[in-house]
């Protein structure tokens, strides 16, 4: 479906407190397993704004999704003891839509931007002088009526997650005091995620059970979630009433999801490097246009693990199949990738 066809959203976001993932999103730092880094600077910088009792400066994540991006921001208000409000960048069509979500929050609120790489420039040229003196010009009226107008707003965080940090503009990626990263999960912490949704969704896990899901989330606890569910469908349907490793191994290989984490689609993907353009290098609007897939769920979904696993390179004049890239697909490389 293009964009133009898609059905306006809602400015706010309701579902990021209330969707089908909500059961499982841990509510307190203490409880966010992994990005050990992040966390704990996040608590020195909310102990230190909390301490003032000032608004946090402005945060910015980025990271593949799933990786907890709009959890950690409801956790930054919830350890702040402050309003949350969550919307995302396509949905804030004009200057106005921003200003209305700005002049409505409280002091010290968290504002959530998901995929903030998306606003508008007209839009992102309002947020600038918003994010760095709390103050909003607008142009009211058309022609030779218009006047600008200037809004004091309240201090405010903005958490802004964006998938790709490369798709900031620099002015916007400047003015955020606290940039962060997020990393895939280690099996031990997306076992223990897993462990602890079992726990939450009343699904009994051996520890060998829970690592083998671990095993195949992509290092994304989103995934780990999902499959936690699907595997719990399969052990329902077969009277199983704990997960062992050969429940999960059995459910999830019924998924296609192999060993590694790898599902159809990157098998696909693989095989399209190796077989169609002799392991590359190829473009990822040419590849995307091969899959019929978009290029965004090309460099964000696809492509991001692939390369954690050295399956694949990137290079200047595009993707190529690595070495193990072929050994997976029990190829062997071309001569010049033997060595
Ligand atoms: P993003 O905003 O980066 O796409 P989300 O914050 O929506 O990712 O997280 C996706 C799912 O994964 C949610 O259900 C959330 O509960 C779960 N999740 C993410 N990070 C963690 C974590 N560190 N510990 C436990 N669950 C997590």
């Amino acid at each position: 479906m293009s964009e133009m066809q898609e059905p306006r959203r809602p400015l706010l976001d309701p579902s990021v407190a209330e969707g089908g993932e909500a059961a499982l999103r841990p509510a307190r730092l203490q409880d966010f397993v992994g990005q050990r880094a992040v966390c704990e600077n996040l608590q020195v910088f909310v102990e230190a704004a909390r301490g003032r009792g000032e608004a946090l400066d402005h945060v910015l994540l980025f990271g593949p999704p799933g990786l907890g991006k709009t959890t950690l921001a409801q956790i930054v208000a919830k350890e702040l003891n402050v309003g949350f409000r969550a919307t995302s960048g396509p949905v804030i069509a004009k200057a106005g839509d921003l200003a209305a979500l700005l002049t409505n929050l409280q002091a010290n609120d968290v504002l959530f931007i998901d995929e903030i790489h998306r606003l508008s420039p007209a839009v992102e040229e309002i947020l600038y002088p918003a994010m760095e003196d709390f103050q909003l010009d607008l142009i009211i009226g058309e022609g030779p009526a218009a006047r600008s107008i200037r809004i004091d707003l309240p201090r405010f965080t903005l958490v802004g997650a964006t998938t790709r940090s490369g798709l900031l503009t620099t002015p916007l990626r400047e003015r955020f005091g606290i940039p962060l990263r997020l990393q895939f999960y280690s099996p031990e912490e997306l076992t223990a995620i897993v462990a602890r949704g079992g726990r939450l969704l009343g699904m009994p896990l051996t520890e060998e059970g829970a690592f083998e899901i671990a095993k195949r989330s992509r290092g994304t606890p989103r995934i780990a979630g999902r499959l936690l569910r699907r595997v719990r469908d399969f052990a329902a349907v077969a009277g199983v009433d704990s997960i062992t490793r050969q429940a999960a191994d059995a459910a999830l290989s019924r998924l296609d999801v192999d060993p590694m984490g790898l599902d159809a689609m990157d098998r696909r993907y693989l095989a399209c490097i190796a077989d169609t353009y002799e392991g590359g290098p190829v473009g990822a609007e040419t590849l995307a246009a091969a899959l019929s897939e978009s290029r965004d769920t090309i460099e964000e979904v696809i492509e991001p693990y692939l390369m954690q696993l050295g399956l694949i390179q990137r290079t200047p004049r595009g993707r190529m199949l690595a070495p193990n890239g072929w050994k997976l697909l029990g190829r062997t490389p071309p001569r010049d990738l033997q060595k």
